[in-house]
């Protein structure tokens, strides 16, 4: 098969690449490299079966082109990272509606089935725990930067449903919640990758708020084997699924653990959410996926628990130190 992926020199497009190339597919990716890197993608550079083009996937005329030629799309370009979201909000709606768009028109013209990447940030506030595909989603304030994220993706989600009820279009929309591993960059805020460089390098371990909000990580590779699932089950099609790991930690906890399991003697600092992102900012206080839809489905389970997850994190940045 041949695979388009927007969003490919990300964490988790570059993953993916590397999964699809191993099963003997051939790969397309296009990337910005907006948040994304060539450094994820330069050991592909060689394979034969791996294709590369550095633009933006707004490039009509190219997007075009390479959906003619694929068989199926996964659509991950998108901005990513709630820090890169609260200081560049018109660039994330912006990126976030327009590319898929984009790239829906595109999948539809030639009829190939498309993945839509969303995220657990769609839940918003809700209280109803675990959250289900099913349940409310509860937004804050318009005023507020973060909810924009939510809203932009909940409006890709409304698109990619939409377009499979008018026009029998096959999508797959997935949320995932909190994915973590090797290559993930704390940049853009993420919270794994920045406690384990604080921990590793002997600074400070910035934790935000008082530090009892609790989230539950999924390592990169159970969440491609779920992508590659999805895609690969047409009953899925039409459908919206959450991807990620219902053990749930604060990070506090958290912390405490990647600073155990790094040996290192940093302090755990406590930042107020106001001097960390803005003023005003609201937190998720737990955010848990219901994950029965997607094991009916697929028979998807994630397999990784959060020790090894943390050592595939640690023994990566130790190795890009
Ligand atoms: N967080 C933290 N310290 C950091 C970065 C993040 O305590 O250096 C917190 C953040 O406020 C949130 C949680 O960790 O409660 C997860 O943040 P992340 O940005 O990784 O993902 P989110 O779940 O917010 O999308």
């Amino acid at each position: 098969m041949r695979y388009l992926i927007t969003g490919g020199a990300g964490f988790i497009g570059s993953h993916l690449s590397e999964e699809l190339l191993r099963r003997g597919h051939e790969v397309y990716v296009v990337d910005d490299l907006s948040t994304g890197s060539i450094n994820n993608i330069r050991h592909l550079k060689t394979h034969d079966r791996f294709h590369y083009t550095i633009d933006s996937c707004s490039n009509h005329y190219l997007m075009a082109e390479l959906v003619d030629g694929c068989d199926k799309i996964y659509h991950l370009a998108a901005a990513v990272g709630v820090k890169l979201i609260v200081e560049s909000p018109v660039r994330t709606i912006e990126t976030n509606i327009r590319l898929t768009e984009v790239m829906l028109n595109l999948a539809n013209k030639k009829k190939r089935p498309i993945f839509v990447a969303s995220t657990s940030e769609v839940y918003g506030k809700s209280e109803q725990f675990p959250f289900n595909e099913d349940g409310e989603l509860v937004m804050g304030a318009t005023t507020k930067g973060r909810w924009s994220y939510a809203c932009s993706k909940a409006i890709d989600e409304f698109l990619a449903i939409a377009y499979w009820k008018e026009k029998k279009l096959p999508t797959v929309v997935a949320r995932l919640f909190n994915t973590v591993g090797p290559r993930q960059t704390g940049q853009y805020g993420m919270v794994v990758p920045n406690f384990v460089r604080q921990a590793i390098t002997g600074q400070p371990i910035t934790v935000f708020g008082d530090g009892k909000q609790q989230r539950c990580f999924t390592h990169v590779s159970d969440v491609v084997r779920a992508l590659i699932g999805l895609m690969d089950h047409e009953p899925a099609y039409g459908n919206v699924f959450n991807i990620g790991n219902n053990f749930e930690i604060s990070m506090v906890d958290l912390a405490k653990q990647v600073r155990e399991m790094c040996n290192s003697k940093s302090e755990i600092v406590f930042i107020p959410y106001e001097k960390a992102y803005e003023e005003g900012f609201e937190d998720m206080p737990r955010r848990v996926p219901d994950l029965a839809k997607i094991k009916a489905s697929i028979g998807w389970s994630p397999t990784i628990a959060l020790p090894q997850i943390l050592t595939d994190v640690i023994e990566f940045q130790r190795r890009a130190v």
